[in-house]
């Protein structure tokens, strides 16, 4: 039975707007810094497939993921450009991602001595880029000890890695340039230990680095957020926006003074109110803390969204518009007849960043996306 993508809630992607912020970040940094996507977490939630479809047009380097099976799903899809796995793998991912000829991001010894034996086992040779730790914490080598490590990594070179690049990657890039460059200190430190050879990749700056020190782009820019809508970070260029979320108005009531609305009747009608239940939950990705402190957009205007939030149902305050029918669109992120509302302000009414609303998006919102064939 088919079902319109569009009859209860959904989320449009702007492919055209996608492709606007990767040339924006390119014109930044300028053009000897290679384009590195971070499509991980189904890029960013937006579906993979038709985010690559596009990204493959602004002729990136490659692609970067944080899994083996998103490595595999991107050569699924047909990617011959290299893919890379920035995150440390699970020792019992190695060797199939070897096999796959995945491009690793190494951070210790052991996860050198992992990749190497299994390349060994597996009959092919691995391309490794060294993670450095300049202060992040989860991964990559210490940068106070290249000198200790730097022999591990000749060992892994001398038995058949090869050594295809050198990142690290910054903590505070969204707020504090002073710390991009305690970083960038210590990487440099780091690799002048190394006798890194000129084929090797630098890569250091994420969307909110390339942003703020264009002049740190090295060999090339890793990048997510800023390619997909999101704020990189406070004082920096506003992206384009490009996803938006809808959901239907199913339920008009009329309320009275002392009705009340959602689990825990947390919202009280103190007169004559119209309310309008959307068919969007938190089970669609919709935060629960934008309950009693968020709005969506109908027919151009403000309704506030009162009560709780539920898992499949969303109840908005219309007493203020005109006119508001079964059937019509609420638009919880993205804009309506000049009146808008960022993925950004949803993440600042739930207390959260926009990575985590954009991945937070559930697998029950069909991503419709426009301008992919023209
Ligand atoms: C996710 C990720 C990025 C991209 O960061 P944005 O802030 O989204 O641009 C870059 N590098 C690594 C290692 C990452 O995990």
């Amino acid at each position: 039975m088919l079902t319109n993508p569009r009859d209860r809630a959904w989320v449009e992607v702007q492919a055209g707007a996608l492709l606007r912020n990767a040339s924006t970040l390119r014109q930044v940094v300028g053009p000897d810094a290679l384009l590195i996507p971070m499509v991980k977490a189904d890029a960013y939630g937006l579906g993979l497939s038709e985010a690559v479809r596009i990204l493959e047009t602004a002729d990136p380097w490659g692609f970067g993921v944080a899994t083996l099976a998103e490595g595999l799903e991107l050569r699924r899809l047909g990617v011959v450009s290299p893919v890379l796995v920035v995150s440390p793998l699970p020792p019992a991912s190695t060797e199939a991602a070897v096999e796959a000829g995945m491009q690793l991001g190494v951070s210790s010894p052991e996860a050198l001595r992992l990749v190497t034996e299994a390349a060994e086992r597996v009959g092919r040779a691995v391309d490794i880029h060294v993670e450095v730790d300049t202060g992040i914490g989860r991964a990559g080598f210490d940068w106070k000890d290249a000198r200790g490590w730097k022999h591990d990594l000749d060992n892994a070179i001398n038995v058949g890695a090869r050594w295809v690049g050198a990142y690290t990657h910054l903590h505070s890039a969204d707020e504090d340039p002073q710390t991009v460059l305690q970083q960038w200190g210590r990487f440099q430190e780091a690799l002048s230990e190394l006798s890194v050879p000129d084929s090797v990749l630098i890569h250091v700056v994420n969307s909110a680095g390339a942003l703020r020190l264009p002049e740190l782009a090295a060999s090339a820019i890793r990048t997510g957020i800023f390619l997909y809508g999101g704020r990189a970070g406070t004082g920096l260029q506003a992206p384009e926006p490009v996803v938006s979320v809808h959901a239907r108005v199913v339920h008009i009531r009329q309320a009275h003074a002392g009705d009340t609305v959602g689990y825990g009747a947390t919202y009280q009608a103190e007169a004559k109110e119209q309310w309008a239940s959307l068919a969007i939950g938190y089970g669609d990705g919709i935060p629960r803390l934008l309950g009693n402190r968020g709005s969506v957009l109908i027919r151009g205007c403000r309704a506030p969204i009162i009560g709780r939030i539920s898992m499949d149902i969303t109840v908005v305050n219309i007493s203020d518009i005109a006119n508001i029918s079964l059937g019509d669109v609420a638009t919880l992120i993205g804009s309506d007849k000049g009146e808008q509302i960022t993925v950004d302000d949803v993440a600042e009414q739930a207390d959260t960043i926009g990575y985590e609303i954009l991945t937070g998006l559930s697998a029950r919102l069909p991503r419709i996306w426009r301008g992919l064939d023209e």
